[in-house]
């Protein structure tokens, strides 16, 4: 089996600057990637936040130019679902993957988080048929039309300005009489005519013969049932990481991989970067200043390794 100094599980922003970092310290790296690289920067719309482009840079275009610099340093992209992490020989690790296993001394685990479904009836059924968790992606489907968008935060706020330009009207439907997302976009929500906030309101059914035609709301304060309709609604009610198959090997936290201020986890030589890292803050900033520290503990983990074995 080929042996490398690290694999960097996750293909985002996060893992691309991993191994970017891996490489450049002079480490043998693979990224192990299930989908097309990009992650879920790729679907953001503009990101106006992440320094060095002072007119945005849209998120499927910097997922291009961070997974094409880690092709220009060289790293190997294996196209496989990491299943499994197991113990190996000698202190190394092996990382059972749909396409084969691949032995290394380190790894960085850069999966992200997807995005949380609002579990109600119809939800699951009309997914693709109006039902959306990204309005970049399916945005441009409703135009002149009416849809919804689900939540409070940040995200719910860009899905509901960005789809503003596109639909004819926009509720954002949030269970709160206030919002979480910064200032700046609660200005830009509320001067804009067409979206209306419905407060204090969750969707409890998501209706439609074979698309979304209407969704059942109640009232958080009242317990009062009302409809609106609604041609396509897009949940952005926040994340959720995929670390179930970490459960047995790594500390979780609310669902998320705990690390120190190295991004290490409790297992020697397996660190974490981005968003599926028990984090207050998940940006593409934060996800790339995680990577570079991860990749610089990983390369002192590996350097370590190899010393201590040439001295024994
Ligand atoms: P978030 O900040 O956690 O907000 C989730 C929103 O969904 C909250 O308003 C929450 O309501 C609501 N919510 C959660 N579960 C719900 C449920 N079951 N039913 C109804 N509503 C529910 O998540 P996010 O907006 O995805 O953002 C995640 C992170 O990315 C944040 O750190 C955010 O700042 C960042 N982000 C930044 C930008 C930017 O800077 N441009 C853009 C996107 C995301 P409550 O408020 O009542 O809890």
């Amino acid at each position: 089996m080929e042996m490398w100094d690290l694999v960097v599980i996750g293909g985002g922003v996060g893992g691309c600057t991993a191994a970017i970092y891996g490489m450049r310290y002079g480490m043998k790296a693979a990224i192990v990637e299930m989908l097309a690289p990009g992650g879920q920067a790729a679907t953001a719309t503009t990101i106006e936040n992440y320094p060095g482009f002072p007119e945005g840079i849209t998120g499927p275009e910097l997922a291009r130019r961070v997974h094409e610099q880690a092709l220009t340093f060289g790293v190997e992209i294996v196209s496989a679902e990491a299943t499994e992490i197991v113990a190996g020989a000698d202190g190394k690790w092996i990382v059972k993957t749909s396409n084969g296993d691949l032995e290394t001394i380190s790894i960085i685990i850069a999966t992200g988080a997807y995005p949380r479904s609002l579990d109600v009836p119809g939800e699951k059924e009309l997914r693709g048929h109006g039902v959306s968790y990204c309005a970049t992606c399916d945005g441009f489907f409703y135009r002149a039309q009416t849809v919804a968008v689900a939540g409070g935060g940040n995200a719910a706020a860009e899905e509901a300005l960005y789809l503003a330009d596109i639909a004819e009207k926009v509720y954002v439907i949030h269970r709160r009489d206030e919002l979480r997302a910064e200032q700046y976009l609660q200005k830009r929500l509320f001067e804009a005519e067409n979206i209306e906030i419905l407060w204090n309101s969750v969707i409890v059914a998501v209706e439609g013969e074979g698309a979304v035609e209407r969704l059942q709301l109640r009232n958080t304060q009242t317990d009062e049932l009302r409809y609106v309709e609604v041609q396509g609604v897009f949940v952005a009610i926040g994340h959720i990481a995929k670390t179930e198959w970490l459960a047995d090997l790594l500390e979780i936290k609310g669902g998320f991989i705990v690390t120190d201020e190295l991004m290490r986890t409790n297992q020697p030589g397996i660190l974490a970067c981005g968003d599926i890292r028990d984090t207050p803050l998940r940006q593409i900033a934060t996800a790339v200043g995680d990577a570079a520290i991860a990749a610089f503990a990983a390369h002192k983990y590996v350097a370590e390794w190899r010393a201590e074995r040439a001295s024994g």
